[in-house]
């Protein structure tokens, strides 16, 4: 215990700080041992070609299933394991877990799978999931590892170190949350990837004003002169959805479509969605 009044006046201790010490010590204890016990798992959530309706792959989703029920997010702890050097393990259990479900689904789809910041100084990553997929018998060409804008611009290096190693395995990339990191043209036209993501918060702007829809027609067309695709994130009603259409966007997920849900319930999923019924309103064809 620190003095209060020393002669310096040190205080090192306040006892204000015991809570928020106690509950980031009980998070952190409770997250090793879900890490150690594989409780933690990716849930699912549809991406969705526009034009179709169609489903060409899931985005994997960390799930927290807690002793009272209740589900915690991945916002709540992804950050934790990140601090308390947990994200190595937590990442290699959800991706083994996520590629041996992903196996089970239909031929040809996605398995879109996100990276921590943490990870980009990871020496090892790209073994460590080249022998996931060696493992799982997951094809490297399907799966799609999604990184952060705003990381790549951070970790520049790092990041092009190892989307050309992952890249070289033959996975594709995704640039996450597109529109909020503030990358430069430049630097845009030297990392390799497959896919832009365009952040959910230029979506749901779609109405306030016309800027937005023009700034997504923009980076709409950035991917198709740089030769990738542009996925959509968080559509959440058919007005959206039309309008992305009509921008030429080719993917997207987003509630309108579906949550991530639990790999138990994919198979009854894709039995009942219909494809032309969400993309036109009407049944399908
Ligand atoms: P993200 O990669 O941008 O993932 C999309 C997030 O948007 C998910 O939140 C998803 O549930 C949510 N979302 C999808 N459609 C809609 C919509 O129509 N409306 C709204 N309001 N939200 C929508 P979630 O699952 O809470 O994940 C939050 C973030 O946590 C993710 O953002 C991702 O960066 C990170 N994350 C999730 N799972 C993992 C993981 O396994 N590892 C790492 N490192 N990060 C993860
Ligand atoms: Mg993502
Ligand atoms: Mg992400
Ligand atoms: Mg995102």
């Amino acid at each position: 215990v620190a003095k209060r009044n020393g002669p310096n006046n040190v205080c090192l201790y306040d006892p204000s700080m015991n809570s928020v010490l106690d509950e980031k010590i009980r998070i952190e204890r409770d997250l090793r041992s879900a890490i150690a016990a594989n409780e933690i798992t990716p849930h699912y959530q549809p991406l969705i070609r526009l034009e179709t309706g169609e489903i060409i792959g899931f985005e994997a989703l960390a799930r927290w299933p807690r002793a009272d029920g209740t589900v915690m997010q991945p916002a709540s702890f992804i950050g934790v394991a990140e601090e308390a050097g947990l994200i190595t393990d937590l990442f290699s259990n959800l991706l083994e877990k996520a590629c041996r479900d992903a196996v089970e689904w239909p031929a040809g789809f996605l398995l879109s799978f996100n990276l921590s910041a943490s990870q980009l100084t990871d020496r090892l990553l790209g073994l460590r999931i080249v022998q996931i997929l060696g493992k799982t018998g997951f094809p490297a060409s399907r799966l799609e590892i999604e990184l952060t804008e705003s990381v790549v611009v951070r970790e520049m290096d790092a990041a092009l170190a190892i989307m050309t190693d992952l890249r070289n395995a033959g996975v594709r990339i995704a640039i996450d949350d597109f529109g909020t990191g503030f990358s430069s043209l430049s630097q845009i036209a030297k990392i390799p990837f497959d896919k832009i993501k365009i952040d959910r918060s230029f979506i749901s702007a779609f109405g306030d004003d016309d800027r937005q829809m023009k700034i997504i027609k923009l980076i709409v067309g950035l991917g198709h002169g740089l030769g990738v695709t542009t996925l959509a994130e968080g559509i959440e009603n058919e007005g959206q959805l039309e309008i992305l259409n009509r921008l030429g966007c080719e993917y997207g997920q987003g509630f309108l479509f579906a949550k991530a849900m639990p790999s138990e319930e994919i198979a009854e999923f894709l039995r009942t969605h219909e494809p032309a019924s969400i993309a036109t309103g009407t049944t399908a064809r």
